[in-house]
């Protein structure tokens, strides 16, 4: 009576293989988004890029339009490297998801429940904030962004506390 489907999540990288460009779990590119071949770049969500001391592929509309511009940029010369700061949205019928962070790796979730319907689900991995999913909290989303980007973490007793203000983490 329950059923998942997962759509789109194997990269398409048939064209870059046949190009002869290094595939490894997406096309592979350096932090600038230039493929084995210098000639030949890739961003979005086929791209397998370096990122904290591994490669990360991203599946996500954000993803696509800042690595995208990033990439575009070094194409014409500008040498930067793309540092992601992964989020993630969507719309479920009444229920908007904004995610921070991935919580690749966590090892505890803190809950705070929200207004009616809504509510957040912190995960850490020990003491260190990684990634925050809200549901329809907003503020949630807003706050945990901004610690996770800092690389700064969220006290749990305040997250759990429904009644504290969730901007307080930002002044710590
Ligand atoms: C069901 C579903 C729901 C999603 N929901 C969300 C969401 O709520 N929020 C969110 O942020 N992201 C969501 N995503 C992810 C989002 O759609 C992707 O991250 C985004 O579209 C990636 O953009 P892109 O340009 O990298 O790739 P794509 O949009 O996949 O574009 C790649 C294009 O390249 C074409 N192509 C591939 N191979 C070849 C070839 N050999 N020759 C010519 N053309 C080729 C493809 O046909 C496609 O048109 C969802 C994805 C799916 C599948």
């Amino acid at each position: 009576d329950f059923v998942v489907v997962g759509v789109g999540i194997t990269p398409s990288t048939q064209l870059a293989a046949l190009a002869g460009v290094e595939v490894e779990n997406g096309i592979k590119t350096d932090a600038q988004g230039r493929t084995s071949d210098p000639w030949i770049w890739s961003a979005g969500d086929c791209a397998s890029f370096p990122y904290k001391g591994g490669r990360i592929r991203l599946e996500s509309v954000p993803n696509a339009i800042d690595q995208a511009e990033v990439v575009a940029q070094n194409m014409m010369g500008a040498g930067k490297d793309y540092v992601a700061t992964p989020w993630f949205w969507s719309d479920q019928y009444d229920v908007k998801l904004q995610i921070a962070g991935l919580n690749t790796g966590f090892d505890n979730v803190v809950t705070r429940a929200g207004d009616g319907r809504s509510t957040s689900f912190w995960y850490y991995k020990g003491d260190q904030l990684v990634a925050v999913d809200a549901m329809n909290d907003p503020r949630a989303y807003m706050v945990g962004k901004r610690l996770i980007d800092m690389g700064n973490t969220a006290d749990k007793a305040v997250v759990a506390d429904a009644a504290a203000d969730l901007k307080s983490l930002l002044k710590a």
